[in-house]
C-alpha cells in the first residue's frame, strides 16, 4: 500500500514537471499548423503591413517564411537596396562545407533547401539624433500597427505576436524570437559567439555583412547549430568571405 502511494506521488510530481514543456510544445505545434495553412495572400498582407511602416528607404532585409516550394537550387537574390552585392545572387552549393558564390543571374525568388522565402525589407527609422536605424525585433512591428495585428489574427487568432516571431525567424521552428535564427540580407550580424572583424583583400577596409544564414536552411548535411555569416566590400563587389559559428 505504501509503495502505491509513493508511486502515485512520484507520477504526480513528474507530470507537474512535464506540464510546462507539454504546453510549450502544444502551443508551438498549433502556431506552426496555423502558419502552414496560411495562403500566400494572407502572408503577403502580414509582410506588406510590416514594410509599410518604414520611415526611410530600407537598406537590409530578412527572409520570411512562405508555404511555397521550389525544386530550384539554393540561392538568395540580394535586393538592389542592399549595400553589399545589391542586384546580384548568392548561390549556395552543398559539399563537406556549404560553398557560396556570387552570380548575376537575375533571379528574384529566394530558395533554401526547397522552400521559397519572401524577401522582407527591414523597416528603418530615423532616431532623434538624425541617424537611421534598422528595426529587426518583430514585437516592435506590432506597436500601434492594427493592420498587422489583423493580418496576423486572420492566420492565428490566439497568438499573433508568436506567429510573427515564427514567420520571421526562418532558421528555427519556435515562436520565441531569437535574432540568431534569422536569415538576414545586410544590416548587422547577430553573432552566436562573438563579433568577428574582417578586412577586404583588395582595399583593406572593414567588410560589411552581406548575408547571415542559419545552418538549418543550407543544403547538404544538417547543421542545425551552425550560423554562417557572409561578408563583402562596398567598393569591391566580388569580395566574399565567410565566418561559421556554432551554438
Ligand atoms: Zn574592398
Amino acid at each position: 500500500m505504501g509503495t502505491v502511494v509513493v508511486l502515485v506521488i512520484v507520477f504526480a510530481l513528474l507530470l507537474a514537471a512535464a506540464m510546462p514543456l507539454l504546453r510549450f510544445n502544444r502551443k508551438r505545434t498549433g502556431i506552426m499548423r496555423s502558419a502552414a495553412r496560411a495562403t500566400d495572400e494572407q502572408l503577403e498582407c502580414v509582410y506588406l503591413a510590416i514594410e509599410s511602416t518604414s520611415a526611410v528607404p530600407p537598406t537590409c532585409a530578412v527572409l520570411a517564411r512562405t508555404n511555397r516550394k521550389s525544386d530550384g537550387p539554393s540561392r538568395v537574390p540580394i535586393p538592389p537596396y542592399a549595400v553589399i552585392w545589391g542586384g546580384r545572387t548568392v548561390v549556395i552549393t552543398a559539399g563537406d562545407e556549404p560553398s557560396f558564390e556570387l552570380a548575376d543571374d537575375g533571379v528574384t525568388e529566394a530558395v533554401l533547401v526547397g522552400g521559397v522565402y519572401r524577401i522582407l525589407a527591414v523597416p528603418r527609422h530615423q532616431t532623434k539624433s538624425g541617424t537611421s536605424r534598422n528595426t529587426f525585433a518583430p514585437s516592435s512591428y506590432l506597436t500601434g500597427n492594427t493592420a498587422l495585428l489583423e493580418a496576423l489574427r486572420a492566420v492565428d487568432a490566439g497568438h499573433p505576436a508568436e506567429l510573427l516571431a515564427y514567420l520571421l525567424s526562418a532558421g528555427r521552428d519556435s515562436f520565441e524570437f531569437d535574432a540568431m535564427f534569422q536569415a538576414r540580407i545586410g544590416g548587422s550580424a547577430s553573432w552566436v559567439q562573438g563579433p568577428v572583424f574582417l578586412s577586404c583583400a583588395t582595399c583593406g577596409k572593414r567588410l560589411q555583412l552581406g548575408l547571415q544564414l542559419p545552418g538549418s536552411l543550407l543544403p547538404g548535411k544538417p547543421r542545425p547549430s551552425a550560423t554562417y555569416y557572409l561578408f563583402g566590400c562596398a567598393a569591391h563587389p566580388d569580395e566574399l568571405q565567410t565566418v561559421e559559428q556554432f551554438d
